[in-house]
């Protein structure tokens, strides 16, 4: 198992970094790394992996990645939390180029088996309208009315990752991962999620002695939130099990983000004052993981408490805001206008 080559794609960003290190520490010795990004970007990088730095866009980029691979990781995408995906919904749904590209050179190169990091966004809006969720299940997606753009593009290659097991044998897996969060990830410049931006509000409130943080909608929409530790156990177990169909990949452990706020303002130890910014973007109202088939799949699901998964997160953000912007307050940027679209 250990000697044959592994291959992360996005392995620059978030998860494809801790993913790379878990590889690393399960005893794969053949890891290629891949990301767009130049490696003074990478969130992480490993000792004794195979980097390199090509836009898998284009199909002989996918090729190179592929080369030689017995296992496949595509984790590659033009994403961001809600502010970003609502404003670059044709960006996010050129990532049907790297999808494209990586299946047919996986195939071709003779990939035993191939994951896909697929997302929550591709739910039908139609069943995410209330705060006070009934968590969906993976049938859920059709009839089809995901997320404007990135869903979209999320449920497109899923049914690409099943059309290639069944037409040309590709062993595919996808997972539905919902909404990630953790150290070493995403906490500025906009593309960041709403555990990291919370965090990152706090310490800027604290900085600046002022008290007031910006809530993006009414901050009574819910979610749930999954620490990385969980994503990588569920990456192993799904690569590794039987299923083939898209599974959940998501803690159950639902909150509003107001009550989000109450843990950040918990663990920074001060009490904020909440602005809702009613224009910024939001997405759905409510979503939680049913986590019914995973269970049945893989006998496991996430269950790192968000609490324990936020304090961690608040350290890390915290120590690289003070080495930033050398324990000063950096600069604050507006949030975006939320943009309309038809189906979210
Ligand atoms: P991330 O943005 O930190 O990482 C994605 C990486 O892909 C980035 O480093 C980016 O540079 C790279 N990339 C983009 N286009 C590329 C290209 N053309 N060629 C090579 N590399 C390219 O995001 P993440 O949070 O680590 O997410 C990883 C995967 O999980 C993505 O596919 C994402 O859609 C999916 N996902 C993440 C979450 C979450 O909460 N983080 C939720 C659902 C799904």
């Amino acid at each position: 198992m250990t000697s044959e080559l592994v291959v992360v794609t996005g392995a620059g960003g978030f998860i494809g970094g801790h993913l790379v290190g878990d590889l690393l520490r399960q005893g794969y010795r053949r890891v290629r790394a891949i990301d767009r990004k130049p490696l003074d970007e990478w969130y992480q990088i490993h000792d004794g992996v195979e980097n390199a730095v090509l836009d898998l866009s284009l199909r002989e980029s996918c090729q190179r990645a592929c080369a030689g691979a017995a296992h496949v990781y595509q984790l590659a995408a033009d994403m961001g939390g809600m502010g970003f995906i609502e404003t670059h919904k044709a960006e996010c749904m050129l990532s049907v180029l790297i999808n494209t590209h990586m299946l047919q050179a996986a195939r071709d190169s003779g990939v035993e088996r191939f994951f896909f990091a697929s997302s929550a966004c591709v739910y039908n809006a139609e069943r995410q309208t209330d705060p006070d969720v009934t968590a969906l299940r993976e049938e859920d997606a059709y009839p089809a009315l995901a997320e404007d753009g990135y869903g979209w593009e999320k449920l497109f290659s899923e049914r690409m990752c099943r059309h290639f097991l069944e037409d040309y044998g590709l062993e595919t897996r996808v997972a539905r991962f919902h909404n990630v969060y953790g150290p070493l990830g995403t906490w500025e410049g906009g593309r960041e999620k709403a555990p990291a931006a919370l965090c990152r509000k706090a310490i800027e409130a604290k900085l600046s002695s002022d008290p007031t943080i910006e809530i993006w909608g009414d901050g009574r929409q819910t979610r749930s939130f999954m620490y990385v530790d969980d994503v990588l156990q569920g990456i192993h177990l799904i690569m590794h099990g039987s299923v083939s169909d898209p599974l959940n990949l998501g803690s159950s452990e639902l909150v509003s983000i107001n009550e989000l706020a109450d843990i950040v303002e918990r663990i920074s130890g001060q009490q904020l004052t909440r602005y809702y910014n009613l224009d910024a973007p939001r997405g759905v109202n409510g979503r939680n993981s049913d986590n019914t088939r995973l269970r049945e799949a893989v006998g496991w699901e996430p269950s790192t408490p968000l609490i324990e998964g936020m304090e961690r997160t608040y350290k890390w953000i915290h120590d690289e805001y003070m080495r930033r912007y050398g324990g000063r307050l950096g600069p604050r940027v507006a949030a975006p206008r939320g943009a309309h679209s038809s189906s979210a």
